[in-house]
């Protein structure tokens, strides 16, 4: 398999490119506009054809390279199906399978962070957008957001992969690139040793400033950064 790691500096986002061999297929998680150049000049370097982008939610902190990359590679624009964004071409419901030559990624309906979230397993891992984060959780604050769905999502379902499942998260704000559901269940400071009304009264007492981004990302990211008006 390939996999690779793409860091964005300036919205500390992360974003997965995997395929299962060169000359095949792949499918790219949380793609940020400013690096779809970077994108298109890697999947040529690896023989590369983009078949899928997925975006995991609405993104408040960054544009969305879905647009700019169906335009580039003709590749399909996949969120799940609660998602507002007008430019999608394929919905995906809870369970649902994604194939891509030969990955399967399956659909994992995680709402908390936003209303519409997906996490996306595939094999020994699990893309978790930000409903789960590196001994961190997604804030619940804007979005549809809801603390209780969070915890639901996470402990009821996330926590329910088997403990060496790998966690590839769509931020990091200390460094970190990888984790595990055994380590999370163990050592997530928001999760760990708390109940379903603690997390509730953490979470709704974080008083975070709003993404400066949020205004302008939300609505771009609405038409998957394309600029056109929905
Ligand atoms: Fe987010």
């Amino acid at each position: 398999m390939i996999f690779r790691q793409l860091f964005d500096l300036e919205s500390s986002s992360w974003t997965y490119l995997v395929a299962a061999r060169a000359g095949g297929e792949a499918l790219i998680i949380d793609p940020v506009i400013g690096l779809t150049d970077m994108y298109v000049e890697l999947l040529g370097q690896l023989d590369l054809e983009l078949a899928l982008a997925i975006d995991t939610h609405t993104h408040a902190d960054h544009i969305t390279a879905l647009g700019g990359l169906r335009e580039r590679t003709g590749c399909e624009l996949v969120m799940g199906e609660f998602t507002q964004a007008s430019c999608v071409t394929r919905r995906v419901r809870d369970g649902e399978i994604i194939a891509c030559d030969g990955l399967r990624l399956e659909a994992i309906y995680t709402p908390g962070h936003t209303d519409e979230s997906f996490s996306f397993r595939l094999a020994d891992r699990v893309f978790t957008g930000d409903v789960l984060l590196y001994r961190g959780t997604g804030r619940t604050d804007f979005q549809g957001g809801d603390a209780h769905k969070s915890w639901d999502s996470i402990v009821n379902k996330l926590f329910r992969l088997p403990d060496d499942t790998l966690v590839y998260a769509g931020h990091d704000y200390k460094g970190w690139t990888v984790s595990t559901i055994g380590e999370e269940k163990r050592f997530n400071p928001r999760l760990a040793g708390r109940t379903q009304a603690g997390y509730v009264e953490l979470m709704n007492n974080l008083h975070l400033p709003r993404p400066t981004m949020m205004d302008v990302a939300v609505p771009a990211n609405l038409v998957c950064g394309t600029g056109k008006t929905p």
